[in-house]
Order: structure tokens, then C-alpha cells, then sequence
């Protein structure tokens, strides 16, 4: 009996999917898609070993839901899936792409059943539309659209992929060095994901369910004389600012835990390290605009924000309103998703000392209804 192992690719930045959240993070039921599509694979088979081949950013989120063995991805598909075979000594290897969401147990149980030593099976379709190349009617009865996943003999693909060309698939590297490609009878519903209009045409797609996260966040800098004075976005009246290595804006960083807790992405020290010169300066506004994007990547939407501002001084209050506005612009979502909120320490500890600041931060997330696009954008169809 021979061994197979599975490399689940799933490191893409969706740019061509057109939406803020990436395809393995859509959210099916409570589990983000490339979890459901690994689970999936696992009760059909049960593979030697499986590797998941994770973005960069996302390796350690990842992590957290599975103990597969997650690796970084490449620049590109082949380099991934190379670096994925370092840590393979299997006799096959199933490649699937998480663009392959609704991949069909038939369709495994067929590559396996095909297997064959220094070979490559792929599922194949056959055309049912006129073809034209070139300007010209050709036999339609030639052409066949290759799918993945595909199955290969892993010492032949390794050899293959050490050439400096690039293949789009395994089969294409098998052909090219005039090796077997076996084609079984491919499925509709291994149909790929590129463009969110995609989705409606994937039939295993379960819708996300209603729930929601929450995160806190806190943070405190002293004051620093000379210093132009941030809050929240928002250039404060003030002869003094905050000591920091950044602008010192304490609400944008408080609020920014407060949204890497609500999604299990770490904290605000890790993804930008104080000892980091390039954050020397940085804009706490450019911050919370990276914070914002890769929350939204990772399956979520935001809710809603609730900041208290923890001050002897500056006087927050004239400034309230355009911390909000400032705040729900950058993180785009409505105003009143924003919550500002200010107090005083009645004078007591360093607060009342007037030597600094704490703002207290909390954020609501939803798994993001990326199945809901089709009936916001009728709604826009209709409001014109
Ligand atoms: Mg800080």
C-alpha cells in the first residue's frame, strides 16, 4: 500500500477575489474555509502527512485552530509547493488548492485509485461550448480544462520543480518532461474560486454564523514637553505630547489591542516592535489602517469600537466628535459604530498628576457575511 501525504496551498492574497476578506478566511459556519476544506480532506483519507502552506501573517493565527503542519508560503504557487516537499518522503502527494473549496470525496478516491509510480493524475472536464482559437472553430472534442487537486509521485515532482520554469499545475511539469499524466473524469463543483462572483457557482459554501468577538485593549503613555499632542486621530491643542516611539496616539494603540484580541491576532507590540526603526515617528493612524485591513482579511467585520479616555488633561470633550468621525473613517465603518468616551482621575495617581494618559479600548467583530454581497449590492441596484 502506498503512502500519500496532502499540502493544502493556502497563502494567497486574493487580490483578483475583489473582496476585503480573503478566501481562506470566509467563514463556514464557525470554522474559516481553509480549516473546513482541510477537515473535509482528512475524514476522506487519512494522509501520511499534511501540510498547510500559510501566508506569512497568517502562519500563527493558523496555528491556533489545527496541528498540522503549517508552513510559510513562497513567492509563488511552485515555490510554496516546493518548500512544502522538503517535508515530504511519502510516495504521492495530493496538491490542493484552497481556490478548490468543494472538491468532491469521488474525485480523491479517483486520483488514489489512478496513482502510478513517476506519474501525475488530474481530474479533467471536457468542453460543452463552441471553441474558437485563433479566430477559428476548433474540434471541441480535443481540448480538456485541467482542475486540481491533482495526485503525484513525490521523487519525480520534487526533480520536477528544481527547473527554473514555472508550471500553473503539476500535470503541466510531468508533461513537459514527458512523463505520465493520467486524466480521470473531473466534477462542476471543484469549479475554482477567483472573483467573489464565483461563490454563488461553489455548492458546498455554508453561510458564516451570527457571531460575535470581542476584544479590550489598554494603554497609557506619560507626557512629553514639546511634543505635538495625537489623540484618537486628532491634533490636540497642547504645548506638551505623548513620550513614545511612534506619535504617541495612546487611543489609536489601546484600540488596536483591542482589535487583534477580538481576532486572535496577538498584540500591538508584536506586529510593530518598538525597538523597530521604522516605526520610529509612524503614524498611529497608518497603523490602525494596516490593523483594520488584515482584521477584515481574516474573516471579520467590524462592529462596533467603545474607547474611554482617561485624562486630568487636555479637556477631551471639544474634540469628541471628530475623534469619532476620524476613527470611523479609517476604519470604515459608520460613526455611530464609534463610541468616545472621556473622564477625569478626580486628581488622584499619575493621572490626577497630570504626567499622562490611559485609554481603555473595546471592539466587537462579526465573521464577516460574505454571503450577504449579493443582496447589498441589489439594494445599491435599486436605490438608483
Ligand atoms: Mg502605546
Amino acid at each position: 500500500m502506498s503512502s500519500i501525504s496532502l499540502v493544502l496551498l493556502a497563502a494567497g492574497d486574493s487580490t483578483r477575489f475583489g473582496l476585503a476578506t480573503k478566501k481562506q478566511w470566509l467563514y463556514q459556519e464557525d470554522k474559516p474555509l481553509w480549516l473546513t476544506l482541510l477537515e473535509r480532506l482528512q475524514n476522506i483519507y487519512s494522509f501520511e502527512k499534511v501540510i498547510v502552506v500559510a501566508n506569512t501573517q497568517e502562519l500563527s493565527l493558523m496555528q491556533r485552530f489545527s496541528s498540522v503542519t503549517f508552513i510559510q508560503g513562497g513567492n509563488s504557487r511552485q515555490e510554496s509547493l516546493r518548500n512544502a516537499l522538503e517535508k515530504i518522503e511519502s510516495d504521492f502527494v495530493i496538491v490542493n488548492d484552497i481556490a478548490r473549496a468543494c472538491v468532491s470525496e469521488e474525485v480523491i478516491l479517483r486520483l488514489i485509485e489512478h496513482a502510478k509510480p513517476s506519474g501525475c493524475v488530474a481530474p479533467a472536464l471536457k468542453l460543452s461550448d463552441t471553441c474558437y482559437f485563433d479566430g477559428k472553430p476548433i474540434d471541441r472534442e480535443k481540448l480538456l480544462r485541467i482542475q486540481t487537486p491533482q495526485l503525484s509521485c513525490v521523487t519525480t515532482l520534487k526533480e520536477l520543480l528544481e527547473s527554473a520554469a514555472e508550471f500553473t499545475d503539476e500535470s503541466s511539469a510531468f508533461y513537459s518532461a514527458n512523463k505520465d499524466v493520467i486524466f480521470i473524469e473531473g466534477t462542476q463543483e471543484a469549479h475554482k474560486l477567483t472573483y467573489k462572483e464565483d461563490l454563488k457557482l461553489l455548492p458546498c459554501l455554508k453561510a458564516p454564523a451570527n457571531m460575535a468577538k470581542n476584544g479590550f485593549g489598554i494603554d497609557i503613555h506619560s507626557f512629553e514637553e514639546g511634543k505635538p499632542m495625537v489623540l484618537a486621530g486628532v491634533a490636540i491643542e497642547s504645548s506638551f505630547g505623548f513620550k513614545a516611539h511612534s506619535d504617541g496616539d495612546v487611543a489609536i494603540h489601546a484600540l488596536i489591542d483591542a482589535l487583534l484580541g477580538a481576532s486572535s491576532l496577538g498584540d500591538i507590540g508584536e506586529l510593530f516592535p518598538d525597538n523597530d526603526p521604522t516605526f520610529k515617528g509612524a503614524d498611529s493612524k497608518e497603523l490602525l489602517q494596516k490593523v483594520a485591513t488584515l482584521v477584515k482579511s481574516v474573516g471579520y467585520q467590524i462592529v462596533h469600537c467603545d474607547l474611554t479616555i482617561v485624562a486630568q488633561t487636555p479637556k477631551i470633550s471639544p474634540y469628541k466628535k471628530q475623534m469619532q468621525s476620524t476613527l470611523a473613517e479609517i476604519l470604515e465603518i459608520g460613526v455611530s459604530a464609534i463610541n468616545i468616551k472621556a473622564t477625569t482621575a478626580e486628581k488622584l495617581g499619575f493621572i490626577g498628576r497630570e504626567e499622562g494618559v490611559a485609554v481603555y479600548a473595546t471592539a466587537t467583530l462579526n465573521y464577516y457575511r460574505w454571503d450577504r454581497i449579493e443582496k447589498s449590492l441589489e439594494k445599491k441596484e435599486k436605490r438608483r
